[in-house]
């Protein structure tokens, strides 16, 4: 079981955004910007592209869905978009709210973020999510 179906099974704590039957959305606990929310799907799966074509363009729209609500809570040009993966063997797409291109950098994360602001902005990404 990965870290992150542990956190969709409710065993470890996680900052939820928003969650359908196949998809969950939570923030990033080391942000590289506040607001940066990660989406997963429920199914396990390591490599992205070893997803379905169905489920792979349900988990867009579901991040769709997910940064439209980040636009309207956090005030942000775009939210941008990324798949790394290499940490954390679970399919799961980085969403971040950008003023600039160094918005995104994941060589310098926000550490031990205030777990009071964390809060705060998941229900306030949440609260926007249609
Ligand atoms: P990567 O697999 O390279 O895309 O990186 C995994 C991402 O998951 C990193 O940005 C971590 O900060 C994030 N992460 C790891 N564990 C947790 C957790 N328990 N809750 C939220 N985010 C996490």
């Amino acid at each position: 079981m990965t870290i992150f179906s542990k956190i969709i099974a409710g065993e470890i704590p996680s900052y939820k955004v928003a969650e359908n039957d196949k998809f969950f959305a939570f923030l990033d606990i080391n942000p590289v910007n506040w607001g940066h929310t990660l989406v997963v799907p429920k199914k396990e799966e390591d490599y992205i592209f070893d997803i379905s074509d169905e489920d792979l363009g349900e988990m867009m729209v579901f991040a769709k869905k997910v940064a439209k609500g980040i636009k309207k809570a956090i005030p942000c040009r775009k939210v941008g978009v990324t798949v790394l993966g290499l940490e954390v063997p679970h399919a799961h797409i980085h969403l971040v709210p950008l003023q600039k291109e160094g918005d995104m950098d994941f060589k310098s994360k926000i550490d031990n973020p205030d777990p009071a602001k964390m809060k705060e902005l998941a229900e306030a990404i949440a609260s926007n999510i249609e």
